[in-house]
């Protein structure tokens, strides 16, 4: 086995025990465990496979691409936004969740993954979720801001990509796959939704909630990677 096999399914052991064992009280608990297990894999890996990478704070171009989250996740997102930000400040987050779900409704499909749409987290160049952000959020980082900026640039080439670092990619898959694993074995909806549709449902529908304690499918409008009337979703996750 390779070393970056090894990698990533050492996290992905790491990411399902917190998970499962976060499962026993809460999903935010398994989340939270997962975000925990997460941060001790990407500790261990030697410095020289953890950077340095391009991403500096106020550089926002992977933040106009589409990002797919579990519900827990967008509640978390959700929730933290909350109870950070002021009224005045989250009514406006919600203003800019409905306009760019709106935007997005609006797009041709084979159009919703290649447009470049801001975040309505992104607040002047910056995450005002960042503590709660999505897995992949996190996993998200670049080498190179030249080839960030030449992907934002030209949105409608999905063939445009950005140079990783294979071992913190791995980690950062292996444990969003431990979480998966752990909410299906609990019976929960560990589908990958798009955030911002995602994002307007669970303000839209309080029930929401109520389906992914139930183990019910948790959202119904929302575009999903594993819809088979949503073929723009299914090509695969962010650039
Ligand atoms: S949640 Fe934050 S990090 Fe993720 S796309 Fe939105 S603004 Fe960017």
């Amino acid at each position: 086995m390779s070393r970056l096999d090894a990698l990533r399914i050492r996290a992905a052991e790491a990411g399902r025990e917190a998970g499962s064992r976060g499962l026993r009280t809460s999903a935010s608990n398994a989340l939270r465990g997962t975000q925990r297990a997460l941060e001790a894999e990407l500790a261990a890996l030697p410095r020289a496979d953890r950077g340095p990478v391009a991403c500096r704070s106020g550089c926002a171009f992977c933040c106009h691409l589409r990002v797919m989250a579990t519900p827990v996740e967008v509640f978390a997102l959700l929730d933290f936004l909350e109870q950070r930000l002021d009224a005045e400040a989250f009514e406006s987050f919600v203003e800019r969740v409905h306009r760019t779900e709106s935007r997005l409704r609006a797009l041709p499909v084979d159009k919703v993954l290649t447009v470049n749409l801001p975040c309505p987290a992104l607040v002047d160049g910056r995450c005002s979720g960042y503590a709660g952000r999505p897995l992949n959020c996190r996993a998200y980082h670049s080498l190179s801001v030249d080839a960030c900026r030449d992907s934002y640039d030209h949105p409608e080439d999905l063939h445009l990509g950005h140079p990783q670092l294979a071992p913190l990619a791995r980690v950062h898959a292996g444990v969003q796959a431990g979480l998966v694993a752990a909410l299906s074995e609990a019976g929960r909806d560990a589908r990958q939704y798009e955030l911002v549709s995602a994002l307007a449902e669970a303000l839209d529908d309080p029930t929401t909630r109520e389906r992914l304690a139930a183990g019910e499918r948790v959202f119904r409008q929302a575009l999903t990677l594993d819809d088979p009337t949503d073929e723009s979703i299914k090509t695969g996750t962010p650039r």
